[in-house]
């Protein structure tokens, strides 16, 4: 399999190329030049184990791995997790919950942060080379891709995120690992802020080529790669007979629902995926309006998905316009410029799949506080976003919500909510009061890059 870019000016790569690549070099997005049809394997894989379907699915986009070895950093990366599921799903009367929170920092994040830490150190020893990550994380990405990577050899990991912004123990959760290749930066500013210094810094190829950046964020294909084996694990834990289900997707950077847009390309019989927002609601306009355009960020009890400029929305443009790298260009530059754009009423008739709306602080607090009255099923608030969008949609197929955090980390939200301090955890509970390091950083690209210069690998 070979990869290639949404802006079409990178030549054909090899998966491993592509992972250490991160974002493109023309500036666009990798994505695997097909997707394999599985839809005649799908029954019998019905009873697979969820590091099993991993491998079925990862042999078809990663052929320059050997298979045993591939074998390896799945039951390595996924061992972690305190589930023997990984990923199981809960019933409840009308939608199921699928818990992406087993792993390690308690987000959906650990499935592919995990695995792509592993892989990282696979293909550096391999290749007896030196990586420095620079990733910008909303609360969650940070921590997990910290914990995938803590005292590994020959990488230094650079986690910027938006001062005060992200929940108190997510902060706690990056800025308590003292391993001295952990490097974190509060940025003062938004996520977008950090979002933003980094795609700048990784547009500077010769930049990006001296410091051997490499990319955490879901601009990296292995991340979407890995979690589009949850959608596969979910259909095998709720569907019946090759029915078609649905999925609700609380969004922010469009990575996780875009695992859901390849699942369903690959031939999982899927229905819809529900995309749903908080009052960020950019995308929620745009799948109603066809147009893309930019507000000013709100913060609210949902921090993760407080974005508005979304990096893997790229990734499912390139298909709704056909594969055509040119009108990619073309819209991200205009976007670029003026915050604004338009796709034609024709290109957005080649969405059938995605159906959007969004939610808010009000709606969210009632819904969690509804699950845990009718069902004693705590809800973190983005879940609760995805279910509340979900049930106001009420479609006729199941409907799996997928649950991104534990609740355990939005402690603030579920009192707000319940009224009860009801969310906690013991590997949270464990880091009250953990020693902490984190370099206050201002919200400039000069002053951030200088940083990295200074604590880079070389
Ligand atoms: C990252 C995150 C999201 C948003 O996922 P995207 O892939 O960015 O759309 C939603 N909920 C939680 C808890 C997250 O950490």
């Amino acid at each position: 399999m070979k990869y290639i870019s949404t802006r079409g000016q990178v030549e054909p790569i090899d998966f491993k190329d592509a992972v250490m690549m991160g974002m493109a070099s023309d500036g666009g997005l990798l994505i695997p030049e097909n997707f394999p049809n599985i839809a005649d394997k799908i029954e019998s894989w019905k009873n697979h184990s969820f590091q099993e379907l991993a491998f079925e699915i990862f042999s078809l986009y990663i052929t320059d791995i050997p298979k045993d070895e591939l074998k390896t950093l799945i039951d390595k990366s996924y061992a972690t997790f305190d589930h023997e599921l990984v990923t199981p799903v809960t019933k409840l009367k009308d939608l199921s919950i699928l818990e992406l929170f087993h792993g390690p920092t308690l987000a959906f994040k650990d499935v592919a942060l995990q695995f792509l830490g592993n892989l990282f150190e696979y293909i550096l020893r391999e290749r007896n080379g030196q990586l420095n990550i620079l990733g910008a994380t909303s609360g969650d990405t940070g921590s997990a891709a910290i914990q995938g990577v803590r005292g590994k050899d020959n990488i230094n990991i650079f986690i910027m995120h938006p001062e005060g912004k992200t929940s108190p123990l997510q902060a706690l959760q990056m800025t308590s690992v003292l391993e001295k290749n952990v490097f974190n930066i509060s940025v003062e500013g938004s996520f977008d802020d950090c979002q933003g210094i980094m795609k700048e810094t990784f547009s500077d190829l010769d930049f990006k080529n001296k410091y051997n950046l490499g990319a955490v964020n879901s601009v990296n294909w292995a991340r979407i790669l890995a979690q589009t084996v949850y959608y596969f694990h979910a259909y095998n834990q709720v569907a019946e007979n090759g029915e078609k289900i649905s999925f609700s997707v609380p969004t922010g950077n469009f990575g996780d629902i875009f695992a859901g847009y390849i699942a369903k390309s690959m031939g999982l019989p899927v229905d819809k995926l529900i995309l749903a927002t908080n009052e960020n609601d950019i995308l929620a306009r745009f799948f109603n309006s066809g147009t893309y355009e930019m507000n000013s960020v709100n913060f609210t009890i949902s921090p993760a998905m407080d974005i508005q400029i979304a990096s893997n929305f790229e990734r499912f443009l390139y298909f709704l316009v056909e594969k055509n790298p040119e009108k990619v260009r073309e819209i991200m530059s205009r976007f670029k410029e003026t915050g604004k754009v338009v796709v034609e009423e024709s290109l957005m008739k080649n969405n059938t799949t995605l159906v959007s709306a969004p939610s808010n602080t009000e709606k969210t607090l009632k819904t969690i506080k509804k699950y845990w009255l009718d069902e004693n099923y705590l809800l973190d608030p983005h879940t609760a976003v995805g279910v509340n969008v979900a049930e106001e949609f009420n479609l006729a197929t199941k409907t799996v919500c997928l649950s991104t955090a534990h609740p355990a980390k939005f402690p603030d939200a579920i009192k707000d909510a319940t009224g009860e301090d009801l969310a906690t955890h013991p590997t949270l509970e464990a880091l009250k009061g953990a020693e902490t390091r984190c370099h206050k950083g201002e919200n400039n690209i000069a002053k951030i890059q200088e940083y990295l210069v200074e604590n880079a690998l070389r």
